[in-house]
Formats: C-alpha cells, structure tokens, sequence
C-alpha cells in the first residue's frame, strides 16, 4: 500500500480563462492530503469557432516562472506539468508546437467541439437533433484519438453526453455503445488511459458511470485516471471516495499517474 494519496489530474488554475484559483491554496491542500504530487492541467485550446474571448491560451513563461518558485518554496511536494489539449482537426499537426520547449508530464485529450457544433451548448442538440449531434459528438471524440498521439488519457468522454442529458434526461449513453466501443478498442490498442471525470459524473446517476467502466472492463481496458476537473479549490479530489469504490467494485486493480508523460500505477488495492 501506498504511503501517500493519489494526486489530482485534472485541474484548472488561474492560467485558464475560465478559472481564477491560485495555486498556493492548490498546493498547500494537496500536501495536507498526503499527495506526492501537484498537477495542473490548463486549457489549450486554440482557434475555437466559438470563443468569444479568443484563444483559450496558457501564457507558459509565466507559468514556468511561477511553479519552478513555488516548487523552491513546496520541497514537500513534486510539482508536475500538464495540459488540457482541445482537439481541433484543423490544428491537430501543430497545436503541440505551443508547448514544444516544455518537458509536460501529462496531456489529458479533450473535445469541446466541432466547426459547427459547441458541445457545452443544448442549442446544438436542439437544432440538429439529440441523436444526431450525440452520434456526430462521440464520432469527433473517435476522430480525435484516432489522428492524435501525443497524449496520455481521453478526458471526459461523456462531456457532450452531459449537455444532451441535462437537456433530455431520457437520453442513455447504452445508445451509443457501438461508438463507444469503437473509442475504447483505439484507446486499448493505443495504450490510453480513460479519465473518470468527477464534475461530469456528478450530473449523472451512478449506473451511468457503471456502465461505462463495465464495458471498458469487459473489453479490456484497465487504464482510467480518476479526476475532479476543479476549477476551484474546493472541487480538487471532489467525490474521489465514491468513484475510487465504484471503479474498484468493477475489479479494476489500480488507477494511472503520469510523470514525464510515463505510465505509473497507484493501487487501489489495500
Ligand atoms: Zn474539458
Ligand atoms: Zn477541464
């Protein structure tokens, strides 16, 4: 058993554009926790047809600067680097290129959307149909892992589901399970982890999230992180107890970390 708690892999801090959490409280509350680790995971996403702001843009001198001090001042702690890379089709070649002269530990994957479609929207599923933005949705996310490479684990599958379900709660993700089935054999095949994202499961009921972690099982996938997607101190590790079982009852036997872009375990075994 491991002496310290699994850390936290999906975090936003104030280098996002929708977040305004410094890090020190972060820091000092993973350390209370028992982690080893610190990691945050901004947003990268560029020439999104939507944002009204502009690129969703990490400023990463400045953020270098600020964790190699916070790192002097934390010893206690290793701070890790990461990313929340948007999947855009139009960039994928080149989007690694903003981050090339940074040695990042972890690149969580993410559709947020396409050229027409803003999955955070209901406005979408209303104007082209539930069914067929969710089948069109789940297609992007398949493009998606298939095309790109360079990253560790497919955040957030369900985050367009979310959208769809909240605006129709008779939707089923069991629906779309051949699509599914398709992103679990590319992520299996291409040695990717699957992140359990707390702040979507949280909107659904528990069988949604069972469901999804028996059909990875059941196809053989064994690689999840589990993840809050805070964008607040006080979401870090928000329901990690609840999910940690759930996973656990689905017999999976540990969850993945990341240093340096390389796989380690965390047993959940005790
Ligand atoms: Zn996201
Ligand atoms: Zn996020």
């Amino acid at each position: 058993m491991e002496n310290f708690n699994l850390h936290d892999q999906h975090v936003h801090s104030h280098y996002s554009k929708d977040s305004e959490q410094p890090l020190i409280p972060y820091i000092e509350n993973a350390i209370a926790k028992k982690c080893r680790y610190f990691i945050t995971t901004d947003h990268l996403d560029l020439d999104s047809p939507f944002s009204l702001e502009g690129d969703w843009d990490i400023d990463f001198e400045q953020y270098i600067r600020e964790i190699t001090d916070l790192q002097r001042q934390y010893p206690q702690i290793k701070i890790l680097k990461g990313i929340e890379l948007g999947y855009r089709n139009c960039n994928y070649q080149t989007i690694a290129k903003r981050f090339e002269n940074i040695a990042m530990d972890l690149i969580n994957l993410s559709v947020h959307y396409n050229d027409f479609i803003d999955y955070y929207q209901p406005y979408y599923f209303e104007k082209y149909g539930l069914d067929k933005t969710l089948k069109i949705y789940f297609d992007n996310i398949l493009e998606a892992i298939t095309n790109y490479n360079d990253f560790q684990v497919l955040s957030h599958i369900d985050y367009g589901f979310k959208t769809a379900y909240l605006y129709d709660k008779t939707t089923k993700i069991e629906n779309y399970q051949e699509q599914l089935q398709k992103i679990f054999e590319v992520l299996i095949h291409k040695n990717k982890a699957l992140e359990i994202n707390t702040k979507v499961q949280s909107i659904f009921p528990i069988e949604h999230t069972d469901y999804l972690l028996k059909l990875y099982f059941q196809m053989g996938g064994r690689k999840l992180t589990l993840s809050s997607d805070a964008h607040q101190l006080k979401f870090y590790q928000n329901l990690f107890d609840k999910y940690q079982l759930l996973i656990k009852n689905n017999g999976f036997h540990y969850l993945c970390y990341f240093i340096q872009q390389k796989e380690y375990h965390y047993s959940l075994d005790d």
